[in-house]
């Protein structure tokens, strides 16, 4: 007999975000549909299948389907076919099914404190930690099935955590911390690199330049570079690479690093190395606007001075220009919003920001977000499409993105990894 109640359920009432904890809440309901009494005795239950259905399916590859019944077995996608007569468990209407969205570059544990400032300097331990799990919570219900955070050391434990299924978030990627121009000769850089891939990072984040509100000029010498992206190859891990100017990102690309993070002020030259050697292009727009609404937040924080904003300002159209030469050029374009304190759970902004703003295709947008962001962390034969085989990473809208793009703001359901994290009821759809 199949029971109702116990399709497999992480309830929304998760409580972090809003800081309205309650105990029933923290009951998290993680259960399981399943064949009685196994259940009831509390054995391992066996899994029955979960059936899908939704209007519209956007496949992450570049493929629409139409009224479509999508079957989830445990974790994975088991079968897409036309939808028939038969019931289903979650009816999604005219609602538009797509893979979980992918964001390349977040700060996971970048946020604001009780006092709205970006500073958590005099936090406790467990205020930080609550509030960092807040927003791997709100970005998982924005739509984001994964996350690729570069990164802070304190990723770890929320990593790990979410990963086993202690607490609920997006699936997450970490850099730990990042290398930089004082990090040292080529020898010291190298043991560093070893150093962050034996403590568990997924991958390595260099600052091949300053920031923007810096001027964004190289900053790492060409050796120190070579030596960062040479040791992570050597133990198999891919390097994103924080560059403005050219020239850093030039020496990055020849040193055989995998994607080019804000890239603003990319040349022809260099969008066309990209080109030749297979690097990705992750221009980051959306970050730019947020600091700017949340001036008040930021304001007299590091190089956050008012030299540093208007710094910053000039960025916006400067990044549109390069993402349209980089689109003309077929540059490999991935999704990625670099979200800091304001922009997490507003991750899908940067879909507007690049259909609205510089001439994307919204198809185009989705799959960089989807089938492309999954070949760049080097997971694409686990997420980033709907297709037999894969994990059960969904994210349904009110509305379809590719005929208006703003539909993204407007997440219904969300499945990771064949367990419900969303689902609205269809009177707030
Ligand atoms: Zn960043």
């Amino acid at each position: 007999m199949r029971v109702n109640n116990s399709i497999r359920t992480f309830r929304a009432c998760y409580p972090i975000l809003q800081m309205k904890a309650s105990l029933r809440c923290l009951a998290i309901r993680v259960a399981f549909r399943a064949v009685g009494t196994l259940a009831v005795l509390g054995l391992p239950a066996k899994a029955v299948p979960v059936t899908i259905r939704a209007a519209t399916v956007i496949d992450g590859r570049g493929g629409v389907l139409h009224n479509t019944t999508i079957t989830v077995d445990g974790s994975k996608i088991t079968r897409i076919a036309p939808a028939g007569a038969a019931r289903v468990d979650f009816d999604l209407g005219n609602a538009t099914l797509m893979p979980g969205w992918i964001d390349t570059h977040i700060h996971l544990v970048s946020h604001f404190n009780g006092a709205g400032r970006a500073d958590s300097s005099a936090e406790s331990t467990t205020e930080f930690i609550l509030r960092v799990e807040g927003t791997a919570w709100e970005t998982l219900q924005a739509g984001f099935t994964t996350v690729q955070s570069l990164g802070a050391e304190s990723d770890k434990v929320v990593r790990d955590l979410i990963n086993s299924g202690v607490v609920p978030g997006p699936r997450v990627l970490t850099s730990l911390t990042a290398l930089t121009d004082k990090s040292g000769t080529r020898e010291e850089i190298r043991a560093k690199v070893q150093k962050l891939v034996a403590a568990g990072a997924d991958e390595i984040k260099i600052f091949a330049t300053k920031s923007s509100r810096d001027g964004g000029a190289q900053s790492m010498t060409d050796a120190q570079i070579q030596a960062a992206c040479s040791e992570a190859r050597a133990l198999s891990r891919r390097v994103a690479v924080h560059a403005h100017a050219a020239s850093g990102a030039k020496a990055a690309i020849l040193a055989g690093c995998n994607s080019i993070e804000h890239g603003t002020f990319l040349t022809d030259e260099v969008l066309d190395l990209m080109v030749q050697r297979g690097i990705y292009f992750n221009p980051n727009l959306a970050n730019i606007p947020n600091y700017l609404e949340h001036k008040a937040a930021y304001q007299g924080i590091g190089n956050f001075t008012p030299e540093g904003f208007a710094e910053m300002a000039k960025d916006l159209p400067i990044r549109i220009d390069t993402l349209k030469r980089a689109m003309a050029k077929k540059v490999m374009i991935v999704f990625g919003t670099d979200a800091v304190g304001g922009l997490h759970g507003r991750n899908a902004e940067e879909f507007i920001l690049r259909v609205r703003d510089a001439g994307q295709p919204a198809m185009d947008a989705l799959i960089s977000a989807t089938s492309r962001a999954a070949a760049s962390i080097g997971m694409g034969d686990k997420i980033g499409a709907i297709a037999e085989g894969m994990e059960a990473d969904l994210v349904a809208t009110d509305g379809n993105p590719l005929l208006n793009i703003e539909a993204v703001r407007k997440v219904t359901f969300v499945m990771k990894g064949g367990v419900v994290y969303k689902n609205l009821p269809p009177a707030s759809r």
